[in-house]
């Protein structure tokens, strides 16, 4: 099984796709994991990305998709992934097609979880206490939020009209939240 997960920045997407993958045996590709890693081990997509990511823009289509199209085609994905954070952009999603295309995988079921704007600035404000992440001051979580809305929650419509989209209310308990996602998944994905 191959699925999407969207969801604008401190939704609790991160959580619920690890919880997802361990239900179902599924690779967890998070591509703010990957970048991170790029960035700590100094490599040349990690020096690039880190301009990006520390004024909480999104790092430029071209250098996520050959990215994630060089991870997708390594053997360990042939027993199902979960895409967390990736497609971000409609250009992701056109390029993420043809890459899917290519290594005749298809996507089961795009799951998107949301929740108020206020909400999840509050968290991210909390996570930023501990997380020692760099784009988790409240400038750029304004800035993550402004970008979600203008550049990634335009895959809403693009994955509903290809009856694609699964929606999934995400405040609550952590482990009410991971049972609506997987009956929603057993049932349609
Ligand atoms: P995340 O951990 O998913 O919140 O990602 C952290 C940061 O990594 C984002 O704010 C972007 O700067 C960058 N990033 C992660 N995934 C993508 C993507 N698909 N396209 C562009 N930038 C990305």
């Amino acid at each position: 099984m191959n699925l999407i997960f969207l969801g604008p920045p401190g939704v609790g997407k991160g959580t619920q796709a690890k919880l997802l993958c361990d239900k179902y045996g599924i690779l967890h590709l998070s591509t703010g994991d990957i970048l991170r890693l790029e960035i700590s081990e100094k490599t040349e997509i990690g020096n690039f990305a880190k301009k990006f990511i520390d004024k909480g823009e999104l790092v430029p289509d071209d250098t996520l998709l050959k990215m994630m199209k060089d991870r997708l085609c390594l053997d360990d994905t042939q027993n199902g992934y979960l895409l967390d954070g990736f497609p971000r952009t409609i250009e992701q999603a056109k390029g993420l097609n043809l890459i899917m295309k290519k290594i005749n995988h298809k996507i089961d079921s795009v799951i998107s979880l949301f929740a108020n704007e206020d909400e999840l600035v509050n968290r991210l404000i909390k996570r930023g206490l501990t997380s020692g992440r760099s784009d988790e001051s409240i400038n750029i979580i304004r800035n993550r939020q402004q970008i979600y809305l203008k550049q990634t929650s335009p895959l809403l419509n693009y994955y509903e009209e290809i009856d694609l989209l699964i929606k999934i209310n995400g405040v609550g308990e952590i482990s009410d939240i991971n049972d609506e996602i997987v009956k929603t998944v057993d049932q349609y994905a």
